[in-house]
């Protein structure tokens, strides 16, 4: 069993309460959210900075397996890159990028931007 008194909340440092169970680790649930948040951004920064140093490298995006265990995938719609869901981008982002959402829009309107034209060709055997 656990000490008895003296514990403190491991978000906070608010005294546990007297008689609190010993895997108990924060004073509410408010603080143990927040602990996991604090952890996910961390995790999430140093992910991100790899990543990004990742894609200065060899200009493809990560190849670290690491990476791809820890942050969900999307492919572009547009273009076909793989691009890491949370780097900079809203988790609900759909395109890799600005030109590519713009390139869909146009799209819709019955103009296919040059760039993405010349992609397509060459992506087609
Ligand atoms: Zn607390
Ligand atoms: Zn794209």
């Amino acid at each position: 069993m656990g000490r008895r008194g003296g514990r403190r909340c491991d978000n906070c440092e608010f005294a546990l309460p007297e008689g609190a169970r010993a895997s108990r680790r924060f004073c509410s649930g408010a603080c143990r959210a927040e602990q996991w948040r604090k952890l996910r951004r961390s995790r999430e920064v140093y992910a991100a900075a790899v990543a990004e140093l990742a894609v200065l490298g060899i200009g493809r995006g990560p190849s670290a397996g690491e990476l791809r265990a820890q942050r969900p995938k999307a492919r572009c719609p547009v273009c076909g890159q793989w691009w890491w869901v949370g780097l900079r981008k809203r988790a609900d982002a759909v395109y890799c990028s600005p030109r590519c959402r713009t390139a869909a829009w146009r799209e819709r309107t019955g103009q296919v931007p040059a760039w993405l034209a010349e992609l397509r060709a060459r992506a087609r055997p």
